[in-house]
């Protein structure tokens, strides 16, 4: 019988579920017919309430800068985040044992912080292997690197920096990468290619807008100063599941070309088509632009988690931190003004890629499993 992984993620964004995404593409392209993968939104239907809402709270409570980045920072140290989760566990306890007993697995892979003190914990009669993969780049939580994990993945060198400081041992932390879609580098068709069956005629520069899964950040205020400002580019907007954006930008006077997308799972062709991409510093859409080889415009970051995107972008000179509408017309017209800058700027990005990522964590869980 075919072994079975277990994937927690919860919709908090689009990034946990892109990433449980890549890594089962991965998982059943390198080992086909192998293995049985499930994702369960752990958060969504197997928490009390109102953790069960997370999904739905995540875009309000994040644009609440400031209370956010004090519930972020309140448990981010090692002692005060066990202590929460000492404090939390009686709360969360069956709703982790009815997962667990309704989702049997071989393996249990977390995509998301929130799971990974308690489901070891609930576990702890009769375990499976529990292996963390961190979708944060950077400023990484404390409650990414439970003791009780048996493996944890992060993308980069700091992530595992930041899990030694947290006082777990350097063998138990493997630096891979952030696992995207496998499809980012299997887009073989010209860019020319791409803009005719996108239907993108302009010869101006595209530029691809997008605010996260939920379409979320100032991504109404960007296209309209951009349009405002008459900037010498075509804009590509992704409003993601943000309904109210797709129907506020499709009504709106546009002086550029400009096409407006709602949620998409083209992704990887759109990203491919473009010139420069224009995003929050979400880590997903950061690591698929290295893969692309876009200059990376930041126009926004949620307090903690993001942090630190912004400062690697920065640091491997791939992108600008433009932090307000006018600040991001501004680093448009400097990169379409200056092809060198921007030629030097895409060369950074595609240095910082790591499109092989997802490929490598399917083999790490693979052997996990005796494959
Ligand atoms: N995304 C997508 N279709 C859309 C909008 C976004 O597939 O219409 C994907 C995007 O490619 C990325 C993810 O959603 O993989 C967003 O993740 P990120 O970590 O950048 O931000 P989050 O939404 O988690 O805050």
């Amino acid at each position: 019988m075919a072994k079975r992984i277990l994937f927690l993620f919860s919709d908090t964004g689009g990034g946990h579920r892109a990433a449980t995404n890549a890594i089962i593409e991965a998982l059943h392209m390198e080992y086909p017919d192998t293995f049985d993968t499930q994702m369960v939104d752990f958060l969504r239907y197997y928490s009390p309430s109102p953790l069960r809402y997370s999904p739905e709270l995540y875009p309000p409570l994040s644009r609440l800068k400031k209370a956010w980045k004090f519930s972020y920072e309140a448990a981010n140290g090692p002692k005060r985040s066990r202590a929460l989760n000492q404090l939390t566990y009686p709360y969360l306890r069956r709703s982790a044992e009815r997962l667990i007993a309704e989702n049997p697995a071989d393996l249990i892979v977390s995509v998301h912080p929130l799971a990974n003190a308690v489901i070891p914990r609930a576990m702890r009669a009769n375990p499976v292997p529990f292996i963390t993969v961190v979708t944060d780049m950077v400023t990484t939580h404390a409650f990414w690197y439970s003791p009780g994990a048996d493996l944890i993945i992060v993308p980069t060198d700091q992530a595992k920096n930041r899990g030694i400081r947290l006082g777990l041992p350097p063998d138990m932390i493997q630096v891979v990468g952030q696992p995207v879609s496998p499809r980012f580098a299997m887009v073989d068709e010209s860019k020319e290619d791409l803009r005719r069956e996108l239907g993108w005629t302009s010869p101006r520069p595209v530029v691809l807008l997008v605010g996260g899964g939920d379409g979320m950040g100032p991504v109404r205020r960007v296209a309209r100063a951009l349009n405002d400002a008459a900037a010498p580019v075509t804009l590509a907007v992704i409003c993601g599941r943000n309904e109210d954006l797709f129907k506020d930008l499709s009504r709106l006077k546009w002086k550029i070309p400009h096409h407006v997308y709602g949620f998409t799972s083209q992704m990887p062709r759109l990203m491919k088509a473009a010139d420069i991409f224009v995003t929050k510093a979400g880590p997903g859409a950061i690591s698929e632009a290295f893969i692309c080889g876009l200059p990376i415009v930041m126009y926004a970051c949620l307090p903690g988690q993001e942090e630190g995107n912004v400062d690697y972008v920065l640091d491997g000179k791939a992108g600008m931190w433009a932090p307000s509408p006018e600040a991001v017309v501004d680093a448009i017209q400097h990169l379409v003004l200056d092809p060198a800058a921007r030629e030097q700027t895409a060369s950074s990005s595609s240095k910082l890629a790591r499109p092989d990522a997802a490929r490598e964590i399917a083999r790490v869980l693979a052997r996990q499993l005796g494959q």
